[in-house]
């Protein structure tokens, strides 16, 4: 999506250990209008296939759900990173590898908003080596739900979780694909 790696090659920046900063738009200060574009692109790439959910995990995937939420008209659910160990029954749960804090969360979604028979669109911010979205996969096997596919923001390509997934049969759909970056440069596929 020709906006959005337009604002990241203007505005991102190369943090060290291959992370990218969007703050400016997407992960601190939001552009509402790059979302609904975003979220208007997730729908040409998935219209007419049923999705009657759109899920992602705390934090920084809430507001792409949302404006996807919207435009499929349907409910966005985010995962929570759990604060206890004690994981209740009614709640289906995930391990979480963070990219960014380096530590593992209980990611857990309330049986209440997940249902056997839902067809799950999976958006997030980043995809890096693919842990968040296969938690947020784990959980929607848990409950029965259909996984049609995944809506990433910015993908770092180089960092191979995306197509691990691919090859696994999953569809992923990246909107900004990053080939590789360094210090210096950060070069889009
Ligand atoms: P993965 O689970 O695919 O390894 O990493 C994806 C998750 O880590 C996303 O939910 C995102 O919040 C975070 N993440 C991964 N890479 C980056 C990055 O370069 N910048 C930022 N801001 N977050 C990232």
């Amino acid at each position: 999506m020709k906006e959005l790696e337009q604002k990241v090659l203007k505005d991102g920046k190369v943090l060290p250990g291959g992370v990218l900063k969007v703050d400016s738009f997407l992960n601190h200060q939001i552009d509402p209008q790059i979302l609904m574009a975003m979220a208007n692109e997730l729908k040409r790439l998935y219209d007419g296939y049923g999705i009657n959910k759109v899920m992602t995990v705390e934090a920084s995937g809430i507001a792409i759900a949302v404006f996807a939420a919207y435009v499929f008209n349907c409910r966005a659910v985010f995962a929570k990173k759990s604060k206890t160990s004690n994981i209740s029954d009614d709640v289906y749960s995930a391990e979480v590898r963070s990219f960014t804090h380096g530590n593992t969360n209980t990611v857990v979604c309330s049986k209440e908003y997940l249902c056997k028979g839902d067809k799950v669109l999976i958006v997030d911010d980043f995809l890096a080596h693919g842990e968040a979205l296969r938690g947020l996969i784990s959980i929607c096997e848990q409950a029965g739900a259909e996984v049609v596919g995944c809506g990433i923001a910015i993908e770092k390509v180089f960092q191979g979780g995306g197509n691990e997934l691919r090859e696994k049969g999953i569809r992923v759909e990246s909107l900004c694909k990053i080939a590789s970056m360094s210090d210096t440069s950060l070069e889009i596929c």
